[in-house]
């Protein structure tokens, strides 16, 4: 019997008070990971890290970063103890060079919260080991899409590809909206999260490279677009060729796995490509 193809998963992982908040994103990410078949290792992809090219902790005991400033004490006081996986870094620098991607490898770097927050509700006992690669936020979505598709033989070795990011993630609205108890979810918020979503039912790849120009709001919900950058990894780990040998498009078999706000502007969505 063939090991089964892990799916490649893209999360959002929200404020960084995630493990504190009674929301409904939460739920879903402290039962995604019994969903999922038991990955041997998992390669986080998070919108904090961001590196001229693209790089792997090789650290044996990633350290818990808290790149975040001003926030309770007790989020301090969160650790991740996951023990790293070398091996595998190895790995993903050889797939990766085999794309015509140079990989660096880095022996300090831990895992930021973009990698540990969700880790921590989907595999709360940290006895999975992890390797964090980082994106690359000057580059855009097509170099994201192409390190997803260099990283895809890792579904198939039993390695959870979990990228993670935020659907929406405009952070001054966000203050706006936490501040001044802003109603329900902007219209400017939804247009976008369902043309995002329409998009990668249909498979239109190319749309959602070009989401910028396309997408209703991008920008509004995008200020910058690195924490969508980590979707295209996932989209990129997911695509299949068509069985029609005259027909080169390619096809996603995708799963909305999540779907809720926070704070009324940051979409906490989650999807599975299997
Ligand atoms: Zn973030």
């Amino acid at each position: 019997m063939p090991a089964p193809t892990m799916p490649a998963l893209f999360v959002s992982h929200g404020s960084p008070t995630l493990p504190l908040d009674a929301v409904p994103a939460r739920a879903f990410l402290s039962h995604l990971g019994e969903s999922l078949p038991r990955p041997s290792a998992i390669l986080a992809i998070s919108a904090h890290w961001t590196s001229p090219v693209p790089a792997l902790n090789t650290t044996p005991q990633p350290p818990t970063i808290h790149d975040f400033y001003n926030f309770p004490p007790e989020l301090y006081r969160l650790s991740y103890p996951a023990p790293g996986a070398p091996a595998l870094a190895g790995r993903v620098a050889d797939l990766l060079g085999e794309a015509g991607l140079r990989a660096a490898l880095d022996p300090v770097r831990g895992l930021d919260h973009g990698a540990w927050v969700p880790l921590m509700l989907m595999y709360p006992d940290a006895d999975i080991p992890v390797v964090q690669l980082s994106i690359q936020a000057h580059l855009g979505p097509g170099h994201h899409l192409q390190l997803g598709r260099a990283l895809a033989p890792l579904r198939a070795e039993n390695v959870l590809i979990l990228a993670s990011g935020s659907l929406t993630h405009n952070l001054g609205a966000l203050r706006f909206y936490r501040g001044e108890g802003g109603e329900g979810e902007p219209d400017w918020v939804t247009d976008f999260a369902e043309w995002v979503h329409e998009a990668i039912a249909q498979s239109r790849v190319c749309d959602l490279i070009s989401y910028r120009a396309l997408a209703p709001h991008a920008v509004d919900n995008h200020p910058t677009d690195e924490h969508l950058l980590p979707l295209f990894v996932a989209l990129g780990a997911g695509l299949h060729e068509t069985a029609s040998p005259a027909e080169h498009e390619r096809r996603l078999a995708a799963r909305r796995l999540h779907a809720s706000s926070t704070f009324g502007v940051l979409r906490m969505d989650a999807y599975a490509f299997d």
